[in-house]
C-alpha cells in the first residue's frame, strides 16, 4: 500500500475507564451520561449495548430499555487524562496524527520499517499496558476505509482493507456504514429501495449530487475506494450547534426554554467528547413570519464548566422576546479551542 493510514478508536471509552477504575461496575450495564431525564447517553458498556442502548440515545429511552442499568455522570477530567496518554502513544509511533474526538484519531505512517499489522499490534499492546484499555484499529490507504475497518470487529479489533479488497468488501454493507451519509440521507435512499452499497453502484454522479447534496460526489468516490483527505495535524473548529423547526409554532417561553436546555445538554456532551473549550453562546430564533433574531454572550475565558455554560444560556435566553409565535430555535457554541481550562478568576 502506498499510503498507510490507521484509524484508532478506543472501545466504549468512558464506560471502559469507569469499569477499570471501579471494579464494582465490571460486567454490568453501565451508562455514562444521561443522569437527568432530559440528558443523552454519552457512552455505555458493552453489557448495556445488549439491551439496545446506544450513544446519543435519550436517557429516558435508555432507562426504559434497561431499568437496572447503572447511570453515572462520569468523570470527564479523568477521561481527558487517559485520552492524552493514549494520544501521546499514537504520536510516538506515527508521522502525523489527526485527533477526531477524545477517543478517536487518524494516524499516517510514512516509510514503515515493519509491516502495518505489526505496528498496529505493538500500539494496541502499548495502550493496554499503559492505560489498561483496549483500542480498535483499522488499517488502509485512505481515511474512509481506515475508519470503516476500525469498526469492523470491535471491541479490541484489528482489520486491514487493501486496495485489492475494494469494491467487493463493500458490496454487502448497509449504506449507513458510509461515513458522511447522515441519517436523513440514509432514510431518503432507503425509501427508494437503496439499502446496501452494492445498490449505490448502479447510479451515476448526477444521482449522488441530487440525492446526497453537497457531499454527493465525495460519497460517489468514497464507495469506490477513493478518498483524498489528508491526515491533518491541526484541526480548527469554528462552532458546534443544533436547531429545530417545530411542527407547530410555539407560543410559550417555557417550551422554548425546555428545548434550548435540551440542546444545551447535547452540546455539553459534544464538547466533552471533542475535548474542547468554548467562549461564546448564541441562541437563534425564527418567528412565524420568518423574521430572525440571534442573541449571544461570551465568557472572558474559554471554559467547559457545565454550570457556567448553563447559566450563560439562561442569561442569553432572557434577551429573547416571546411577542410572536416561534417556528425555529437553535443553540450554538462558538469560539472553540482545544486545550486546558484556565483557572477563572473570581475577583
Ligand atoms: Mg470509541
Amino acid at each position: 500500500m502506498s499510503r498507510i493510514i490507521m484509524h484508532f478508536d478506543l472501545d466504549a471509552f468512558f464506560a471502559s475507564v469507569e469499569q477499570l477504575d471501579n471494579p464494582e461496575y465490571r460486567g454490568k450495564a453501565l451508562i455514562v451520561g444521561g443522569v437527568s431525564d432530559r440528558g443523552v447517553v454519552s457512552t455505555c458498556s458493552y453489557e448495556a449495548r445488549k439491551y439496545g442502548i446506544r450513544s446519543g440515545m435519550s436517557s429516558y429511552k435508555a432507562r426504559k430499555l434497561c431499568p437496572n442499568g447503572i447511570f453515572i455522570r462520569g468523570s470527564h477530567s479523568r477521561y481527558r487524562e487517559v485520552s492524552r496518554n493514549v494520544f501521546s502513544i499514537l504520536e510516538r509511533y506515527g508521522d502525523a496524527m489527526e485527533k477526531m474526538s477524545i477517543d478517536e484519531a487518524y494516524v499516517e505512517f510514512k516509510d514503515c520499517q515493519k509491516s502495518p499489522v505489526e505496528i498496529a499490534r505493538e500500539i494496541k499492546a502499548k495502550v493496554l499496558e499503559e492505560t489498561g484499555l483496549t483500542i480498535s484499529v483499522g488499517i488502509s490507504y485512505n481515511k474512509f476505509l481506515a475508519k470503516l475497518a476500525s469498526d469492523w470487529n470491535k471491541p479490541d479489533g484489528l482489520k486491514v482493507i487493501t486496495n485489492k479488497m475494494v469494491p467487493h468488501i463493500l458490496y454487502d454493507l448497509p449504506i449507513s456504514k458510509v461515513h458522511g451519509l447522515g441519517k436523513k440521507s440514509v432514510d431518503k435512499l432507503n425509501r427508494i429501495g437503496i439499502f446496501y452499497i452494492r445498490d449505490l453502484y448502479k447510479y451515476d454522479k448526477s444521482f449522488f449530487e441530487q440525492y446526497m447534496g453537497k457531499w454527493g460526489l465525495e460519497i460517489y468516490h468514497r464507495i469506490r475506494g477513493i478518498d483524498k483527505r489528508k491526515v491533518e495535524g491541526h484541526h480548527e473548529r469554528k462552532s458546534i450547534g443544533t436547531e429545530r423547526t417545530f411542527k407547530t409554532d410555539l407560543e410559550s417561553m417555557e417550551d422554548i426554554r425546555n428545548i434550548i436546555h435540551g440542546f444545551c445538554d447535547q452540546l455539553i456532551e459534544d464538547i466533552n467528547k471533542k475535548d474542547v473549550l468554548i467562549k461564546t453562546v448564541s441562541v437563534k430564533i425564527k418567528y412565524y413570519d420568518f423574521t430572525n433574531i440571534s442573541r449571544s454572550n461570551s465568557f472572558t475565558n474559554y471554559t467547559r464548566n457545565e454550570d457556567l455554560i448553563r447559566q450563560m444560556v439562561d442569561e442569553v435566553l432572557k434577551e429573547v422576546k416571546m411577542d410572536k409565535k416561534i417556528r425555529l430555535a437553535g443553540l450554538t457554541f462558538s469560539n472553540i479551542i482545544e486545550g486546558e481550562e484556565e483557572q477563572m478568576s473570581l475577583f
